[in-house]
């Protein structure tokens, strides 16, 4: 390829989320860590939740233990609250994300502050390279009026959680993988191209309305509730707005290509560091 030519990736496959539920009885949509996309490299998981019937959440996440890798929540409705057992404590409220690297092991508790209305969001799990597995536990709180919001084009609003559009960077730093993570409205008919730095793996969700992604003569048509995995190669995609308004995360990371060991909330490279995790967190050594 011409290293002076831009290539806009096109969409690889498409995944519609699942039905499932995690926690105490949360009910929930598993888009990556399921049967048809068991990972995209970072990216272990993806689940978004969105009722507004109280029994649905109300049950929450209660205490629970996560070694290897971090959780990401960004909340578009409702209010969560979260405790750990390092004396940490937070309310995420809407437009709020919360980037949680569990490192070397942590116990903690994520719990709806709402006994009814909406609850929406998403949680990312993204892994840690190898060398960073055993860090020490960091959290990034972030409220909703500490992420920049650019609006590149009449109709097209862009918040930039992680990395940089435009030159804008968004909030998140110090993450191994170095990702991308964007929640992009757009107006009937308008369209937005977004940079991506080549060899990251990048996928977009729909939660509102349909796009076409990719390239204007081979784009394709993704609904709300469906993931489009981009093309690993290129520098940017295509976003456009049909008819009606539209909103998406579209998210990127660099791919660690090493050996992944998943049990439960536990993700290391091998299945003789699951077995220390799970006696490390059962004799309370998290
Ligand atoms: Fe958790």
């Amino acid at each position: 390829m011409n290293a002076t030519s831009t290539h806009t990736r096109q969409v690889a496959r498409v995944v519609r989320g699942q039905p499932t539920s995690d926690g105490a009885g949360v009910k929930l949509t598993r888009v990556i860590g399921q049967r048809e996309l068991d990972m995209l490299d970072p990216f272990l998981m993806l689940d978004e939740f969105r009722s507004d019937q109280a029994g649905d959440y109300i049950g929450g996440f209660p205490d629970h233990p996560h070694r290897g890798f971090e959780t990401v929540t960004y909340m578009l409705a409702g209010r969560m609250r979260h405790h750990d057992n390092q004396g940490n404590s937070g309310l995420l409220t809407p437009g709020s994300v919360q980037w949680m690297t569990a490192g070397r092991g942590i116990v903690h508790s994520e719990m709806p502050e709402q006994q009814d209305g909406l609850m929406w969001g998403f949680q990312l799990w993204v892994n840690l390279p190898a060398a960073a597995k055993m860090c020490a536990p960091r959290y990034q709180d972030i409220a909703p009026e500490s992420i920049p919001e650019i609006q590149p084009a009449p109709g097209v609003r862009v918040r930039v959680l992680a990395g940089s559009v435009d030159g804008v960077e968004g909030p998140v730093s110090g993450v191994a993988v170095d990702p991308l993570y964007v929640d992009v409205s757009l107006a009937p008919g308008t369209r937005f191209s977004l940079s991506l730095k080549p060899g990251h793996n990048a996928f977009a969700y729909v939660y509102a309305g349909s796009a076409h992604i990719g390239a204007a003569d081979a784009s394709q048509r993704i609904d709300r509730g469906d993931l489009a995995v981009l093309e690993r190669d290129g520098d940017d995609v295509l976003i456009a707005a049909t008819d009606e308004p539209v909103r998406l995360i579209v998210v990127a990371g660099r791919p660690l290509n090493e050996p992944v060991a998943k049990y439960g909330p536990f993700v290391m490279n091998t299945p003789e560091q699951i077995s220390e995790a799970m006696r490390d967190y059962q004799s309370g050594r998290f």
